[in-house]
C-alpha cells in the first residue's frame, strides 16, 4: 500500500529507499512526511518504473516464472528450477520470497536446509466509520478539509503477550489477501487520497513459541499450521467465497452473534459469525480484553459502529531462513542469500528494502573474486 514508516531505523539506509522511490514517479512529499504513504493506486506504476530501470542495467524479469527447485551440491547453491523444467545456473542466489511462500520453505525443509521457527502475531482488522475517529482524533464533530483522515496506534499488555495496532489506514479498505484456496485473510490498504468512509487497522495478539505447544507434530512449522488453521477454521465456517466472517466490536467482547453488522469497505462482503469462538482462546480472549483497554485509551474506539473482522494473520514470517550476521549468507549452504520479509529479516516494505541493500552489497563482497 506503500505506507513508509518503520521502526527499524538501524537496519539500514531509509532515505536511499526513500529517494529511489521519488525517483521512480513518488511525489517527493514521501521525503519529509512524518508518516510518509504513496497509496495502492500509485503503487504499481512505481513498480513497473523500477522494472524498467532494472531491465535499463541489464536486469531481466521472468514473469510466471516460479522457482520450484534449488539446485544445491556439496553445500553451495548451484541455481534454481523455474516451473519444473528449466535450470538457471548461479554462483549466487537471494531468495526474497515473501512470508506467504509456503511451498518455498517446504521445499526448503526437504532439501535440508536449516530453518527456524519464529514469533509472529495474528489477529483481526478492526474497522470503524473515519468520521468516528476523526471526531476522537481531531476533537471536531466534522473534520477540516484541510486535515487528512486522521489515523491511530494503540498497544497494551494482556497477561503476557503485547496486543497491537498494525497497518492503520486511514479512509482505506479492508482488502482479501489469502493466497491459496480454502483459507480468508485480510489485510488493508488506502488509495493515495485516503478519502473511503472507512477506517481500518490490523490487531494482533504476539505468537510465541510456547503458545504452539498444540501444534507440536508441526516441528519447525508450528506456527505456521497454526496460521493455517485459523484461516482455514474462518474459511470453512463461511460458504466458499471469500465473504469475512465479522461481528460488532461490541459483540465480539460480549461473545454474541451480531444481529447486523455495520456497513464495511470489504468487497466480497460481510457475514455475521461468532469470531469470539472461531479464533482459538488464546488469540480472542487477548483482543477482546485489549480493545476495552484501547476504549479507554482512546475514548470512542470501543463502539458498537465497528467490525470485528477475520482474520488478519500474515503480519510476519512464522519462519526464519537463517543466515550468518555478517555474510547475510544461509550459515549452511554457500552462494544462498535468504532476504526480505519471508527470510524472517524484515517486516514491510521500508525494512525489506534496506535488507535488499543489504544483501545486494553481501552479494556484490561474495561474488568479488569470481567477477574480477
Ligand atoms: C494488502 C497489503 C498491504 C500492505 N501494505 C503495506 C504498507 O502500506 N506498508 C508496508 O510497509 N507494508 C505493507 N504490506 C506488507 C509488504 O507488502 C511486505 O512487507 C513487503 O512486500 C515484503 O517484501 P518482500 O520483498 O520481502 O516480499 P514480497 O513483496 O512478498 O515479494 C515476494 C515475491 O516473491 C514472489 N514469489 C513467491 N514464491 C515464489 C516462487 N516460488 N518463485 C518465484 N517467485 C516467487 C511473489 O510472487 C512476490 O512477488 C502490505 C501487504 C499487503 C498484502
Amino acid at each position: 500500500d506503500g505506507k513508509l514508516y518503520t521502526r527499524s531505523h538501524k537496519r539500514g539506509n531509509i532515505e536511499k529507499a526513500m529517494r529511489l522511490l521519488v525517483e521512480h514517479g513518488a511525489k517527493s512529499d514521501i521525503l519529509i512526511d512524518a508518516h510518509p504513504h504513496i497509496g495502492s493506486n500509485k503503487l504499481p506504476k512505481i513498480v513497473g518504473n523500477i522494472r524498467s530501470t532494472i531491465e535499463h542495467y541489464g536486469g531481466q524479469v521472468h514473469f510466471d516464472s516460479n522457482v520450484t527447485d534449488f539446485l544445491i551440491e556439496d553445500g553451495a547453491i548451484k541455481g534454481v528450477t523455474v516451473n519444473n523444467n528449466s535450470e538457471h545456473t548461479a554462483e549466487a542466489v537471494i531468495l526474497a520470497t515473501g512470508h506467504s511462500a509456503r511451498d518455498i520453505y517446504y521445499l526448503l525443509h526437504q532439501k535440508g536446509v536449516r530453518l527456524e521457527a519464529k514469533p509472529y502475531a495474528l489477529g483481526v482488522r478492526i474497522e470503524h466509520p473515519q468520521p468516528l475517529i476523526d471526531q476522537i482524533q481531531y476533537n471536531q464533530r466534522q473534520r477540516e478539509a484541510a486535515l487528512p483522515a486522521s489515523s491511530y496506534r494503540l498497544a497494551c499488555q494482556v497477561g503476557d503477550r503485547g496486543v497491537f495496532s498494525f497497518c492503520m489506514c486511514p479512509g482505506g479498505l479492508v482488502v482479501p489477501a489469502a493466497t491459496a484456496p480454502g483459507e480468508i485473510v485480510v489485510n488493508g490498504m488506502s488509495m493515495s487520497k485516503r478519502d473511503s468512509p472507512y477506517a481500518n487497522s490490523g490487531t494482533v495478539v504476539a505468537v510465541e513459541l510456547e503458545d504452539l505447544a498444540p501444534f507440536r507434530q508441526h516441528g519447525i512449522f508450528a506456527g505456521l499450521a497454526f496460521q493455517q488453521s485459523v484461516e482455514q477454521a474462518l474459511f470453512n465456517h463461511g460458504d466458499g467465497s471469500q465473504k469475512a466472517p465479522a461481528q460488532r466490536l461490541t459483540d465480539f467482547v460480549k461473545g454474541k452473534v451480531s444481529g447486523n453488522l455495520n456497513g464495511s469497505s470489504y468487497i466480497p462482503g460481510l457475514y455475521a459469525a461468532p469470531l469470539h469462538e472461531l479464533l482459538p482462546p488464546s488469540i480472542a480472549d487477548k483482543l477482546r480484553q485489549a480493545v476495552q483497554i484501547f476504549g479507554q485509551k482512546m475514548k470512542g474506539y470501543y463502539s458498537e459502529e465497528a467490525n470485528v473482522i477475520g482474520t488478519e494473520s500474515r503480519t510476519s514470517s512464522p519462519i526464519r531462513i537463517p543466515r550468518d550476521r555478517d555474510t547475510y549468507m544461509h550459515s549452511e549452504v554457500r552462494g544462498f542469500f535468504p532476504a526480505g520479509e519471508g527470510a524472517g529479516y524484515a517486516g514491510g516494505i521500508i525494512s525489506a528494502a534496506m535488507d535488499g541493500q543489504n544483501v545486494a552489497r553481501a552479494v556484490k563482497k561474495f561474488l568479488a573474486p569470481v567477477l574480477r
